[in-house]
Parts: C-alpha cells; sequence; structure tokens
C-alpha cells in the first residue's frame, strides 16, 4: 500500500517526500507549476498532472494501491488570494473536491490536509488554540477553511477519515542540504531575508512598524519544515492504526519571533548586516500569530525539535549552497 502525496514536489511535500522514503512507498502527483522535479527522489513514484484532472486521477488510483493521500497541492500566497480569488478557490476547494470525490469512488478513506493559521484570521488572543474561533480575513484562508468543513461533511456521509494540520510559519531546509525553501516569485521572509544577505536582493522590506507588538512589527510562529513532515507521519499512522479520526491541530513552537527578530537572527547566523527598509503594511497581515501545539503533544506525542535559530541556520546551509 502507498500513500499518495499531492504537491510532494513543493516545499513541504518535498520535505514530507523524504521522511517517508524507506517507511512507506510513495507516489507523487504535481503539476510542477510551483514545485521543482529535481526536489523528488529516484524511490518515489512521479505522477505529473493536475489534482483536478479526472482522468489522471482514475488511473491513478487504479494503477497504484493507495492507503492514504496527504494533500499538499494548494496555492498559498495571501497576497495573491486576495488578487485572485477564483484561481484559489478553483485550485485549493474545486480541485480538492474532486480529489475527495474520487478517493471515495476508490474506497481510499485517509486523508491528511495542509491547513493554515491563516483560518483563524485575526484571533482574539495571542496563544492560539484549535478552539480559537476561525474567521478568515483572506480568500486563502478562506479556501482552506472550507476544505475542513468539506471534509467533516465527507466523513459523516462517506466515512473519509481524516486529520487537518493547521500550520504556522513553515521555514528551514532538510538536513541533508539537498532541499529546502524555494518559491518564485519569493515572498516569504526567511529566504527573502536569506537571499539578501547573499546579495542577491539589494534590501528587505519590512511591512508594517506599527503594529501593537512590542518591537511593531508582525509576529509569527516559526516551525522547522522537517518537524512538520513527521507531524503528518504521525496523523498517518494514527489514521492507520484507528487510534484517531477527524482531528484538527495546530502546528507552531508555540514561540511569537517579530520580523525585526528573524533579521536579527538572520545576521547572526551569517555573520552578515541587513539593508532595512521600512514599508507599509501587507493587506491581510494579522499582528500577532502564536499556535499553542499542546493537543497535537497530548494526542500524537509530537513537539517541535528545531528552534528558531536552528530553523534559521538549516535555511542558511541551504541557500548558501
Ligand atoms: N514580511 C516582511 N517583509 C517581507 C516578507 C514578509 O516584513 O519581505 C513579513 C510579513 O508581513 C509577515 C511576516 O514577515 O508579517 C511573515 O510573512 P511570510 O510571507 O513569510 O509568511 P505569512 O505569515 O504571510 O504566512
Amino acid at each position: 500500500m502507498a500513500i499518495l502525496v499531492c504537491g510532494g514536489a513543493g516545499y513541504i511535500g518535498s520535505h514530507t517526500v523524504k521522511e517517508l522514503i524507506g517507511k512507506y512507498e510513495v507516489v507523487v502527483l504535481d503539476n510542477l507549476s510551483t514545485g521543482f522535479p529535481f526536489l523528488l527522489d529516484d524511490n518515489v513514484t512521479f505522477v505529473e498532472g493536475n489534482l483536478g484532472d479526472e482522468r489522471v486521477l482514475d488511473q491513478l488510483f487504479t494503477e497504484h494501491q493507495i492507503d492514504a493521500v496527504f494533500h499538499f497541492a494548494a496555492n498559498s500566497l495571501v497576497g495573491e488570494s486576495v488578487v485572485k480569488p477564483l484561481m484559489y478557490y478553483q485550485n485549493n476547494v474545486a480541485a480538492t473536491v474532486t480529489l475527495l470525490q474520487k478517493m471515495v469512488e476508490h474506497g481510499v478513506n485517509k486523508f491528511i490536509f495542509s491547513s493554515t493559521a491563516a483560518t483563524y484570521g485575526i484571533p482574539d488572543r495571542d496563544l492560539i488554540t484549535e478552539e480559537t474561533a476561525t474567521n478568515p480575513i483572506n480568500p486563502y484562508g478562506r479556501s482552506k477553511l472550507m476544505i475542513e468543513q468539506v471534509l467533516a461533511d465527507a466523513a459523516h456521509a462517506y466515512g473519509v477519515k481524516y486529520v487537518v494540520l493547521r500550520y504556522f510559519n513553515a521555514a528551514g531546509a532538510h538536513a541533508s542540504g539537498e532541499i529546502g525553501e524555494s518559491h518564485d516569485p519569493e515572498t516569504h521572509l526567511v529566504p527573502i531575508v536569506l537571499q539578501h544577505l547573499l546579495g542577491q536582493r539589494d534590501k528587505i522590506s519590512v511591512f508594517g512598524t506599527d503594529y501593537e507588538t512590542a518591537d511593531g512589527t508582525c509576529v509569527r510562529d516559526y516551525i522547522h519544515v522537517t518537524d512538520l513532515a513527521n507531524a503528518h507521519i504521525l496523523a498517518y499512522e494514527g489514521l492507520a492504526k484507528g487510534n484517531l479520526a477527524n482531528e484538527v491541530f495546530n502546528l507552531g513552537n508555540g514561540a511569537g519571533y517579530s520580523v525585526k527578530e528573524i533579521i536579527d537572527v538572520c545576521e547572526k547566523v551569517s555573520g552578515k548586516q541587513a539593508t532595512v527598509e521600512y514599508a507599509d503594511r501587507r493587506p491581510g497581515d494579522p499582528a500577532v500569530l502564536v499556535a499553542s501545539s499542546e493537543k497535537i503533544n497530548k494526542v500524537l506525542g509530537w513537539k517541535p525539535k528545531f528552534k528558531l535559530e536552528e530553523i534559521i541556520e538549516s535555511a542558511w546551509k541551504w541557500h548558501s549552497k
């Protein structure tokens, strides 16, 4: 039996594939719209195609004995989702519904879903638990919350067993130094700062210095991509053993760092000085997003292994190569 990883050529998907190899048979479906085929391994069966393509899915579920689906394939930029909402609803919602439909038709019932802290919107408290009200403030967050709701209905109607993982800010690179974070265009803070420190960008823009935080810049919870990857495997094993079903978990480190603090740590790790420009707020950015991951710790025994400095060190190692 294999695990189907949708979006396995992308950043978080490829790091998860690395952790799966050797433990499970892996089939990757990716359209390479943002993914990188060179991130994939020889030990993986790769199918190039779209999530919403019924023909591709029928063939895939017929040719391979799939036990579970890990679903990473999505558009994931808040700003872009505001400008192109229909693309987000098409790719993140409609295509995922097609994937679920095909799973049900082919008798595949385990689903691990990449969700996001963006489902919480502007939370009413600093430390976010899974009970914190969801009220997304952009189409990206709404598209992910819609699928969470679809999953609850599909569980009820068809016996789909799912785990929703709400990621906070994924960062860092694989210990091997072979894969890391790279988007085109890049919009994420850590790779942008490191690219600047490597001389690949003139400066860094800090989006907003008037937030209600200690230094006025946004606070986020940065979590190593390999810690995220391992949570997926624990979730799958919980589903496979029948120990859990239909759960939502936050995934973060439980500690918040401001944009300025991230720049400081990047300077320290690289030994280089950044040129920083203070810019306007970026639309759709809440001031503070920090996770309580107590629930997944209690239920699945998951604990993040990497602290901020180690996250940045692993990213620096990869970016400098
Ligand atoms: N950010 C910034 N300058 C940049 C990129 C990001 O100041 O060039 C800020 C952004 O406004 C947010 C934080 O860094 O407060 C993390 O942004 P990122 O895009 O990495 O992740 P997000 O929190 O949007 O998922």
